[in-house]
């Protein structure tokens, strides 16, 4: 059975059950790479370019971690999804990041999905793929349908509260992950790029540590597409990138919830766009008097001092609330 490598990292907090279940229904075998750990953070670094951001470092160690269990590693150049914003300029240069960084890499799927080109560039992206592992336009059809149900699925337990890996866990491995409901306590959002905010590693495990502070914890990838599509921001023009445009969008909305204490923006050091999303997000939401707080995080980052900043930032909150009421 042909063996089709899916990173664990960057895309695959949005389009893995999509993916997974497309490439499931064509015959074939996917093989991901499973959690951020310091050795795969470290071939990382090792490989990508000194100045390639955090998330990109680490999604060159995911690659590595499954290159020699693989026939084709599966890196999609997608550029635009929703005709209007682009996929920051380090996803549209994976592929080949990846294929001339890194020595023994199998062949990579690459292929082009840019919304902007022709209204079924989506749907002709798959077919490509299929087209390419040898099946037939009904074969592709029907693989393509059944994804799409599954990622449908994927997207209501988000909705209903569920973080993508715990949503991930429910689909493809039989877990019956429920949002923990904290009653009465702190409401936190978390807010920045799934990539970020999802990975144990790089997020040093921000959401759990604030679960065991008992805070309940919402991220913009609770939200639905379309909450997040109607949301407006104080800027004129919209951001150029998918995920930073929808980072600020998901604040605002956010920002104007009287049922949030706290907002946290979690950024990658060496990521290009939030030198601005963060500055942006402040200015977007200057006049909410929700506390908000920015953490960078970077392949040093310990967990004592992001621990002792949640921390603080906690207590912040609850002396606010308690001046309050
Ligand atoms: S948006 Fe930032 S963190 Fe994401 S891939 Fe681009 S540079 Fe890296």
């Amino acid at each position: 059975m042909l063996r089709i490598g899916i990173p664990s990292a960057l895309f695959y907090y949005v389009y893995y059950p999509l993916w997974k279940t497309y490439f499931d229904e064509l015959g074939t075998q996917v093989i991901t790479s499973g959690k951020t750990t310091r050795k795969l953070m470290d071939n990382g670094v090792r490989e990508a370019l000194a100045d390639a951001c955090v998330p990109v470092k680490v999604f060159f160690g995911h690659t590595m971690a499954i290159s020699d269990q693989v026939d084709y590693l599966f890196i999609p150049r997608i550029v635009c999804l929703n005709k209007k914003t682009v996929y920051c300029p380090k996803f549209l240069g994976l592929p080949d990041m990846i294929r001339h960084g890194i020595p023994g890499m199998p062949p990579i799927i690459d292929v082009r999905v840019d919304a902007r080109e022709r209204k079924d560039s989506i749907l002709s992206a798959y077919y490509q793929v299929g087209k390419m592992l040898g099946k037939t336009s009904a074969q592709i059809i029907k693989a393509l349908l059944k994804a799409q149900i599954k990622q449908f699925k994927f997207q209501r337990l988000l909705c209903g509260g569920l973080q993508p890996l715990e949503a991930i866990d429910n689909i493809f491995n039989g877990k019956h992950n429920k949002p923990p409901d904290n009653q009465g306590q702190l409401k936190f959002a978390v807010v920045g790029y799934p990539y970020i905010i999802h990975d144990q590693y790089i997020s040093v495990a921000i959401i759990n540590k604030l679960r065991r502070m008992r805070i309940n914890v919402v991220t913009p990838d609770n939200l639905s597409p379309l909450t997040v599509r109607i949301q407006r921001h104080a800027s004129p023009k919209r951001l150029f990138w998918t995920f930073s445009e929808r980072t600020l969008r998901a604040t605002r909305y956010f920002a104007g919830r009287n049922d949030i204490d706290g907002i946290i923006h979690l950024s990658a050091f060496g990521c290009g766009p939030d030198s601005i999303v963060d500055r942006f997000i402040q200015l977007d939401n200057y006049s909410s008097t929700i506390p908000f707080m920015s953490l960078t995080v970077d392949e040093h980052s310990g967990e004592a001092g992001v621990s002792t900043r949640l921390e603080a930032f906690v207590d912040m909150v609850k002396r606010k609330r308690r001046d309050i009421t």
